[in-house]
């Protein structure tokens, strides 16, 4: 945590590119501020109950460590904290968030969970605002429950063997995006093993600091995959850069977009109809893992796609764990504004690589009275596979 506050030289680079400081615009609610709070609660100057409303204001979106020319880790330091700043909660807030984070790190629980938040749907209005919050995310209609074939054969020569990760929310919100991925992996010659009864990976109560139960959930997690694979492969940006610091040992974490372009597409990709398209990067993809590059490789491929730029596309669009929850006007500002820029850009459709972003942004534009269809990258690609059709 030293090294992480001396390399700091307070050049103030990371500013514009965090998100809760182009909102509120307070030193306090940046990196720099941040990183002069937390070296004084860490050298006894100050209490860190006095620095916890700018702290867990802190989306963890990791876009100052991109901006920083020094190098600083930011993580390196709030991850540290969350642990602390969990503790000194309130017993009732902490049982509540305690109480969510077991619900939504279940499908089973977070599927009988949803379906009865979606049917308050109507009383939203008499809420807390947190839970208000929370149920705004939800969709009116769950998908039906969905299982995977335990493996799936490539087509054609094998090119390799993946362990596929199912998630936890995306299971029930969005399972068209596991199908997806098994389709465009087992039609680029890569057989796909899809482990059942995943659990979680641990990154929803690592990220909150309730530390204890993000390992254990890590190590049974880890302990369901194979080690006969060349990598296991992760669907959502924010499981996928805690399984890389977490899963030690078996075979590599890759994010489904990254492997993909390291392995090349040999299946032909080509969209029925021309579409413009805006790539929304999802921070712990972009920012916690550096991949950038690659989800834009494999578009630009996409017959009939074009890929229109945003403006801020590496800024956070306010989805990040519990924060919706937690900080509801803040999420709710920062997805108006990504919901602004992406219509601003023209596109037919928005992409990203995580589910929490995807839920973001389908709530924020259909807010804003802009219904524009949100995609998994894998689901754009599977329906640009030659037997591919509108994603489910
Ligand atoms: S850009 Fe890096 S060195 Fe400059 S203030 Fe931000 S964290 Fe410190
Ligand atoms: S992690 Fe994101 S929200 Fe937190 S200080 Fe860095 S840029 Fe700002």
């Amino acid at each position: 945590m030293t090294a992480a506050v001396s390399a700091c030289v307070h050049c103030g680079f990371c500013l514009p590119a965090c998100p809760t400081y182009r909102v509120l615009g307070e030193e306090m609610d940046a990196p720099r501020g941040r990183i002069v709070l937390m070296k004084e609660v860490l050298e006894g100057a100050l209490p860190l109950a006095e620095a916890a409303p700018h702290l867990d204001r802190c989306l963890g979106c990791l876009a100052c460590e991109s901006a920083c020319p020094s190098g600083v880790r930011y993580r390196d330091l709030i991850e540290p904290l969350r642990g602390p700043l969990d503790a000194g909660r309130a017993p009732t807030a902490r049982a509540a968030r305690g109480w969510l984070i077991r619900v939504m790190t279940s499908p089973t629980r977070f599927r009988v969970a949803a379906a009865l938040g979606a049917g308050m749907a109507h009383a939203r209005g008499l809420l807390p605002a947190s839970m208000a919050a929370m149920l705004a995310l939800l969709p009116e209609r769950l998908p039906a429950a969905r299982t995977f074939a335990p493996v799936t054969p490539a087509a054609g020569r094998r090119r390799g063997r993946v362990a596929l990760m199912t998630g936890c929310v995306q299971h029930v919100l969005r399972p068209s995006i596991t199908a997806a991925a098994v389709r465009v992996l087992a039609a680029n010659g890569i057989e796909v093993v899809v482990p059942s009864d995943q659990g979680c990976c641990g990154a929803l109560a690592h990220h909150a600091g309730v530390g204890a139960l993000g390992r254990a959930q890590a190590t049974a997690h880890a302990a369901r995959f194979p080690g006969d694979v060349d990598a296991i492969v992760a669907t959502a940006a924010g499981c996928g850069s805690s399984m890389k610091a977490t899963h030690t040992g078996g075979a590599p974490v890759r994010d489904l977009l990254e492997y993909l372009d390291a392995v090349g597409l040999v299946a032909p990709v080509a969209l029925k109809a021309p579409a413009r398209a805006a790539y929304q990067d999802a921070c712990h993809l972009a920012h916690a893992q550096g991949v950038t590059a690659a989800p834009r490789r494999l578009l630009s491929q996409v017959r009939q796609l074009t890929l229109v730029p945003i403006a801020d596309a590496g800024l956070c669009c306010g989805s990040a764990g519990l924060y919706n929850v937690e900080q509801p006007e803040l999420a709710r500002a920062l997805g108006r504004r990504k919901a602004d820029t992406l219509v601003a850009s023209g596109a037919s459709m928005a992409l990203t690589a995580n589910i929490g972003c995807l839920t973001q942004l389908q709530v924020s534009l259909a807010a804003g009275g802009h219904p524009l269809p949100v995609h998994h990258v894998a689901e754009l690609l599977a329906m640009a596979l030659p037997d591919g059709g509108a994603p489910e």
